[in-house]
């Protein structure tokens, strides 16, 4: 029976779970899950870290056997992007005018690397990563020996330039500001990722912005900001992502910086709700909200948003945030969100390459960055999910349990 059809828009971690979710609730109104992509629904972290430091190409890792669809009578359509929402006839028009009903949307259409606004950002030999079309297309190009360039050091730009290093290419990283992952983590845990780097045979080239990208037929030089000029093969770009707003917007829903929702994942329009690195979530208290980009957070608002469309629930599950990077075979593990104002409290060695950063706020612990100290992960979502107090002096004691550093505070 498809009566009431639940509309998936992006078969990306997001939608699929979404997807998964209706199953087992037994939605038995229909379920449609559409892509523009081609290919069956695929886990992106492996494109930036296992895929690229190999030379064969590597099968895709997917995020459900194929039986799984067919098992759960769950509607794939692929190589079809949505290209309108018609609220008002509860429509959605697929790229060659197709209409397919919805009673309930979920848009999980994810984001897109954003583009540098320079000349020669279209060159052959500029790349962006965020399909298997893009990993596969990258994966040819990294041959041992290529000068590549990176702009940008966070996580993207970071594992590109791990995978690069790894399959004996020159490798030299742009960065606009003072330090790597500074969006995302404390210095301490960024002068480490810095020093992994060099160690590899990595350059860096910090406080510095792209000029232009120049070449004959194809990117050959990357200038900089003050127009020192580095010969190149291959350019990689990992400054950040835009979200896939667009279908949404255009729709009249509302937007800013990703598709406004509220904690249930519902849109402007309640019939519509979006989930993953599309959705801005305004919650209480924050002034404007939060746009993730993770599985995590993926995950979480596709279970979010399916059960509130199957029973209209009320509670909402918030989870405590977490994303993990690997590079040069050392893993970083963070949970929760930091703020720079922060006290912060080193729990273990630097030196000896295996410790935690933990993030108090006002004695609460708010976040923690683990590298290659994943002990501490489980119990520290925990306490952070807690709004547990810590002593500090305890917690940066090693030898002491994480869970047994909690004091009490007045409330
Ligand atoms: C290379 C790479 C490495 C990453 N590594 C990590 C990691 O280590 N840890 C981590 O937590 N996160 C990582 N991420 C981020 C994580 O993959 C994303 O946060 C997650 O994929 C978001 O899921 P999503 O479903 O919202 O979007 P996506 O997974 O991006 O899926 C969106 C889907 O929507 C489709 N789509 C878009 N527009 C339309 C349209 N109009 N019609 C039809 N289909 C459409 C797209 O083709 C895509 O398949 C990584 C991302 C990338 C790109």
């Amino acid at each position: 029976m498809s009566d009431k059809p639940v509309i998936i828009i992006g078969s990306g971690h997001a939608g699929v779970q979404a997807a998964a979710r209706l199953a087992e609730l037994r939605w038995d109104g229909g379920i449609v899950l559409v892509d523009q992509e081609e290919t069956a629904p695929y886990e992106r972290p492996p494109l930036s870290k296992e895929m690229l430091k190999s030379a064969d190409p590597t099968a895709l890792s997917l995020l459900r056997k194929d039986t799984f669809y067919r098992d759960n009578n769950i509607e794939r359509i692929s190589g079809r992007p949505v290209r309108t929402i018609d609220r008002a006839a509860r429509q959605i028009e697929l790229a060659g005018g197709v209409r397919h009903s919805y009673h309930r949307l979920i848009i999980a259409t994810g984001s897109t690397p954003r583009r540098l606004d320079v000349p020669g950002a279209d060159l052959p030999g500029v790349h962006t990563l965020s399909s298997h079309a893009d990993a596969l297309a990258l994966q040819k190009a990294l041959t041992a020996g290529s000068r590549v360039t990176i702009v940008g050091a966070g996580y993207i730009g970071l594992e590109v330039a791990a995978a690069a290093a790894a399959r004996g290419c020159d490798v030299t990283i742009v960065e606009f500001r003072d330090r790597v992952l500074s969006r995302v983590t404390s210095e301490i845990v960024s002068r480490h990722f810095e020093s992994l780097h060099r160690s590899n045979g990595a350059r860096f080239v910090f406080g510095a912005g792209v000029r232009a990208f120049e070449g004959d037929g194809r990117v050959q030089r990357v200038v900089t900001s003050d127009g020192t000029s580095l010969d190149t093969d291959i350019v990689v770009v990992g400054v950040g992502v835009v979200p896939n707003q667009q279908l949404a917007a255009d729709a009249g829903i509302a937007c800013d910086d990703g598709i406004l929702v509220n904690p249930h994942c519902q849109t402007s329009d309640p019939e519509v709700y979006a989930i993953g690195d599309v959705a801005r979530c305004l919650r209480d208290g924050e002034p404007r909200g939060q746009r993730l980009e993770s599985v995590q957070n993926a995950v979480a608002q596709a279970i979010t948003a399916t059960n509130h469309v199957v029973s209209q629930s009320c509670e909402v599950k918030t989870e405590v945030p977490w994303f993990w990077t690997v590079q040069h075979g050392t893993r970083l593990q963070t949970a929760g969100l930091r703020h720079e104002s922060d006290d912060i409290v080193v729990r273990g060695s630097a030196l000896a390459g295996k410790f935690s950063v933990l993030y108090l706020r006002e004695g609460r612990l708010a976040a923690i960055d683990t590298v290659d100290a994943l002990k501490d992960f489980v119990p520290a979502k925990k306490l952070i999910a807690a709004g547990a107090a810590l002593d500090p002096a305890r917690a940066a004691d090693p030898s002491i349990k994480l869970a047994q550093s909690q004091t009490d505070i007045a409330q």
